[in-house]
């Protein structure tokens, strides 16, 4: 059996493991998320939403970036939107480079709510804080290149990560940002970038 979740291949096979290791995780992630919009009455692509608009930029803050962001078509955010609008959690703004969309905003109450579910994570990464140094940098390191790979295959769709950025340099072993001019650490490399620029197709 070549599934990773075939008990004899996990004894033989450390990938294997890992596989079902990140499901596991994976599963804790989907289960907090779950608890947490349960306890706001919202479901979890809202709580996603909300948390989403709380940390990123009115340019990313559009049905269509939300739709690829989150792996959902455009009328299932548009559907959790309209939700949002009614509950008076989010407001709509008119998108001055494209009158055809708008921009999607967080309302006070909404900004409320946001804060107080980005927590939801909480459980995950504290354990993490236990761990040495070196053992949190293999972690990350090994993480983004992961990502990185399951980008490349399109299986994760937007990416705003070091790797896939123009302004990304790698040269001998040393990562580079153009951008911040600045040399960057295994531990620097970003996730979730601000300044991200995808590297045309
Ligand atoms: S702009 Fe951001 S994502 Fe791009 S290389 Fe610099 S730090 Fe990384």
């Amino acid at each position: 059996m070549k599934s990773p979740f075939s008990l004899d291949r996990q004894n033989q096979k450390v990938e294997s493991k890992i596989v079902v290791a990140l499901e596991r995780i994976a599963e804790a992630f989907r289960v907090l998320l779950w608890l947490e919009s349960k306890e706001n009455a919202l479901s979890p692509i809202q709580i996603q939403i909300l948390i989403f608009l709380l940390f990123h930029s009115d340019e990313k803050c559009k049905v269509s970036y939300l739709s690829q962001e989150f792996n959902m078509t455009k009328a299932t955010i548009s559907d959790s939107v309209k939700l949002l609008l009614q509950k008076g959690l989010i407001q709509k703004f008119n998108n001055p480079i494209d009158t055809r969309s708008y921009i999607i905003g967080l309302t006070p109450a909404g900004k409320q709510t946001a804060e107080k579910s980005a927590n939801f994570a909480f459980a995950i990464e504290k354990p993490l804080f236990t761990l040495s140094n070196e053992q949190k940098e293999i972690i990350l390191s090994s993480l983004l290149n992961l990502i990185h790979e399951l980008h490349k295959a399109n299986i994760i769709t937007i990416q705003r990560m070091c790797f896939t950025c123009v302004n990304y340099q790698h040269d001998e072993g040393q990562h580079y940002c153009k951008l911040l001019q600045s040399q960057l650490q295994n531990t620097e490399l970003r996730i979730d970038c601000a300044e991200h620029e995808l590297i045309p197709a």
